[in-house]
Parts: structure tokens; sequence; C-alpha cells
């Protein structure tokens, strides 16, 4: 690729500033809700871009994988696949993103429609148009470039618009990746479904996820004569503070993560007894922790059943424990893999920063790939309105990551 190409393909791309907020506002008028959120699917929308992608830009193969679901009126859910050949095959160049959006919420929140996209101070506005159709617009409007110069992409290029992100992915990803054989080793994966405001964070790996709901039981009595009672509550709170040593006992950095280390909080509490006077003979409260790849999730909870334990000689009380949360963190894409570095290469000629792989305490999507295998990477830049009332996305950002995609899809 030359800086000529480049600058033409950059320079088209600028032009296609109305054409891409015509399609957010195709896209955001059709509420692709999945069933578990009351709603009818991905299929209207996907018809709706199918045939755009026939029509305005024409791909070598546009396929259609449904995964059966009688929740819904079609019957099924869709995924698009979309393939572009480039000079080579020996890679695809991959962005997946997904078509189904969560509820606008409360509508009182809301300064405008969710449905219909609004223009201000050089932001759109609906719901879905940053989570994920600023993921959908961007690979698609770099590719529409590319085809109407007469450029062909270095490698084929795949999209995978998948359904079913918002509730597990049972019926996107997850079953992409088990029905059919779609994505290759030596692919480069991007999902751009998540990033921040300045495009610094290539999201490489996450934390597992261990969520503890733990019930502690005692005796209930008088608050003026505890000795003839539990009081659970306190036992309780002896537990929370020994949970305390869990920070120095896996105390393991790695600096790809934000922060660095494991994290054991506690977060919720249920109501216990309703007016003053009473002991407790009932706790409950939750923990949540973020635990480092390296450690598992069985060691951890060794160490709080140990802790427990104690509580109980020393208090009198029975203490269990359940999990609301239990995800082991799938391995990470390692830091210096091909596609961290052409990523980070495509973001430092767009936007001149120096974009960063690291890791995150919540769990993504790619995670269903890298559990595969695959390296796949989470990027772009957008301001996380994910799930909010008056979600934006900003028109600057749509059009400079689509020129970071056209960037990936040119280098050699
Ligand atoms: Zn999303």
């Amino acid at each position: 690729m030359t800086d000529d190409t480049l600058k033409k393909v950059f320079e088209k791309i600028d032009s296609y500033e109305e054409q891409m907020i015509e399609l957010q506002k195709g896209l955001t008028a059709i509420p692709a809700l999945g069933p578990t959120n009351d709603g009818e699917g991905e299929i209207k929308k996907a018809e709706f871009l199918k045939d755009w992608l026939e029509k305005e830009i024409g791909f070598d193969s546009i396929e259609e994988y449904d995964s059966p679901d009688d929740r819904v009126p079609s019957g099924k859910r869709p995924n698009i696949i979309a393939i572009m050949k480039g000079k080579r095959s020996d890679r695809k160049i991959w962005v997946m993103a997904h078509m189904d959006v969560v509820p606008p919420g409360d509508l009182d929140l809301w300064n405008t429609d969710p449905y219909e996209v609004k223009v201000a101070d050089g932001k759109i506005y609906g719901r879905g148009v940053e989570d994920n159709q600023h993921g959908i617009v961007t690979p698609v409007f770099a590719l529409k470039a590319l085809k109407e110069l007469g450029i062909q992409p270095e490698y084929d290029v795949g999209l995978a618009l998948v359904a079913d992100e918002e509730t597990g992915s049972e019926h996107g990803i997850q079953f992409l990746l088990k029905e059919h054989d779609v994505f290759g080793k030596n692919d480069f994966i991007i999902v751009p479904d998540a990033g921040v405001s300045d495009g610094t964070m290539i999201e490489i790996a996450e934390k597992s996820i261990y969520w503890l709901k733990v019930h502690t039981v005692g005796k209930q009595c008088h608050a003026s004569t505890p000795e003839q009672g539990i009081n659970a509550h306190k036992a309780a709170a002896h537990l929370i503070t020994r949970l305390e040593r869990l920070y120095e006992i896996y105390n393991q950095r790695d600096e790809v993560f934000d922060p660095p280390i494991s994290t054991f909080e506690p977060t919720k509490k249920e109501a216990n007894v309703p007016n003053v006077n009473t002991i407790p003979g009932d706790d409950v409260f939750y923990v949540d922790m973020r635990i480092l790849p390296e450690i598992k999730i069985d060691e951890v909870h060794a160490t709080v059943e140990k802790l427990a334990k104690e509580v109980e000689e020393e208090f009198g009380v029975t203490i269990e424990f359940s999990s609301p949360q239990r995800d082991e963190a799938a391995p990470a894409t390692p830091a210096d893999a091909p596609v961290v570095k052409a990523l980070a290469k495509a973001i430092k000629d767009v936007y001149n920063v120096e974009a960063k792989p690291m890791g995150i305490g919540g769990g993504t999507v790619a995670a269903f790939f890298r559990r595969e295998g695959f390296n796949a990477v989470v990027w772009s830049k957008i301001d996380e309105l994910a799930h909010q009332p008056n979600e934006y996305t900003k028109i600057e950002n749509m059009i400079g990551d689509t020129k970071v995609f056209a960037h990936l899809f040119l280098q050699e």
C-alpha cells in the first residue's frame, strides 16, 4: 500500500459522512431485540443489511447462517457472513459485530426517540448507534471505499454480523463457532464492541469473574439478650474483614490489566431484620471477584472456605456459599500477536496515538473466540455509551475508525 493509495482511500471515506448517517438511521429504525428482551430477534435488520451490502457494495459472497430459535416469530436468529476477496487467501481479516441491541430502558431519560437517529454537535444519537452499529458501519464503509476505488484488499476480508450478543451469544457467535467452520487459526479477528475515547485500548485479555453469595446462619433473639442467640450479621462482618486477606494471598500482578491485580470486593448486602432491637439470625452479602487468569477460581474458593471455617468455629454460625456467576477467563491473545501489531500500526497512522494491548475486568464476546484458540482483539474509538440513555457515537470517530479498518485491509 502506497501513501498515495491510502490518501485516496481516506479522502473517499471523508466523503461518506452523510451516507454513514443514513445507514445508521436505517439500522436504528429496526429495533433488533432478542426474545429475552421481549423482541422478535434480528431477522428484519439482517434482511435490511444484506440488501444494503449487496446493492451498495457488492461482495464475493454473502451467506446467512441461521440458528433455530422458536421463541421468535421467524423461528431463526440470523448470522451474516460476507466475504470480499483479497489478493491473497492464506489469511482472512475478520470484523465481527452484532446486530442486536438492548432495550432503551426508561424513556423519560432519553431526550429523543431512541429508534430515530438525531444528529447534533458532531454526534448521532439513538439506541444501538454505538453498541454495536458503530462496529457495523465502520468496516462496511472501509470496504465500500476500496470497492469504489477499484482497490483489492491485501487479504480476504470477512464480515461476521451476528445475532444474540446481548443475551449470551448462544444463537450468535457461539452458534457459528460450534456449527460452522468459518474462521481460521491464522486469521485476524477484530471485534469493535468496546473501547476508550482516545482509541488507545486494544483489549486482549480478561480476568475471571467470580461472584459469591454468602449466607450466614445464626440464631435470632432480642437485642437486649444477645447471649440467647447467635448474631449472624456480626459473624458475616468478621468474615468480610478476613476476606481482605485475599489481596495478600493472591497478590500477583499483571501490568496488561488495569488495575494490574485481582480484586475481591464485598458488594451487595441483603436486608436482614427490619428493626433495631433484634439480633439477626440470618445474613446475606455478596462478593465480586475479578481474578487474574493465572489464578484458578477453585483455588480462591478453597481459601474463602478456609476463612469461613475460622468464623464458623469462632461464632457458632453456619456459612453457605452459592455463586450467581462464575466465568473462568479465556486464554489471552498474546500482546505481540500479529493482529495486535497490525491494528496498532493502523491506529497510529490514523489517530497518531500509541494503542496498547490491555486486559479488562469484565467479560467480552472475544472470549468465545479465545477459548477456541483464535487470537481475537476488541477495539474501537468510542465514548462508552453502551446500554445508556441518549446513547451516541461521534461522527469523527465513525470516520476515523473506518480509516483504521481500511488501513488494516490494505496492509501487506
Ligand atoms: Zn455490544
